[in-house]
């Protein structure tokens, strides 16, 4: 029997994805702000300018939010929608052992009881709020001071440090970066327009079975691409552990 060994190696991708607009079809922070009259659409759109960072955006917009958590819920339960695929998509990456994780500038007010209702146990980074008698609070700790866009980006060379080729999917202006730095790209709306400006290859985002699809045939590697990122990635590793033990 003949063997070929061009299909002996297999090649790890990992997933990083935003949430609003990527994983729902719509934005849900920018919904939920207009509904409740906190922002108006004008409003939304400039958050979309140069120079404005979104954490701070966030932070200033939801802040005056006067309304009971458990009203917020209830509307965005009943109006949030999951892109096409999603839920197969997070089983197949679970069985499959292909890291997938939800990186996002949204806030758990909405975000844990959406992912409760649709069953989604996946790694996600986001915001938090409190309810305070200053305001609604929202804040970031686990991005560490850093920019939205920035840390996705790092989220993506995480996974490529650890020898992971990494698709992210997204629709923002503050997936930019993590676009640039990804292997596979799946763009809708801004996003999109601004990869195919900007020369950035992308596949459309129009539900996760296309990109189930993409890493089941993307998953072969011949001999020398495996050999080649093995010894990358234990360069890179070789690196790290130079720079821990430096004293
Ligand atoms: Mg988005």
């Amino acid at each position: 029997m003949k063997i070929d060994s061009k299909r002996n190696f297999r090649t790890k991708w990992a997933v990083v994805t935003d949430f609003d607009g990527t994983v729902t079809l719509k934005d849900v922070g920018d919904v939920l702000l207009i509904h409740f009259k906190a922002a108006t659409r004008k409003e939304i759109d400039l958050s979309c300018a140069p120079g404005v960072k979104m954490k701070e955006w966030m932070k200033k917009y939801f802040r005056p939010l006067k309304i009971p958590k458990k009203d917020i819920e209830a509307y965005v339960l009943a109006s949030a929608r999951l892109r096409g695929g999603f839920r197969e998509f997070h089983k197949f990456c679970a069985g499959a052992c292909v890291p997938l994780e939800i990186v996002s500038g949204g806030v758990d007010l909405y975000l844990d009881c959406l992912l409760k209702k649709w069953g989604l146990k996946v790694k996600a980074f986001y915001g938090r709020t409190r309810f305070t008698p200053k305001g609604l609070l929202v804040d970031y700790p686990c991005m560490k001071g850093s920019t939205l866009d920035a840390f996705k980006a790092a989220r993506v060379r995480h996974y490529r440090r650890l020898g992971c080729r990494v698709a992210f999917c997204g629709d923002g202006a503050t997936d930019i970066k993590a676009a640039r730095a990804a292997d596979a790209v799946f763009a809708t709306k801004r996003l999109r327009t601004f990869c195919q400006k900007a020369g950035i290859p992308n596949r459309r985002l129009k539900n996760f079975h296309a990109v189930k699809d993409f890493i089941l045939k993307n998953q072969e590697l011949t001999a020398t691409e495996s050999e080649g990122r093995q010894k990358k990635a234990m360069e890179s590793k070789n690196q790290l552990l130079t720079f821990c033990s430096f004293p």
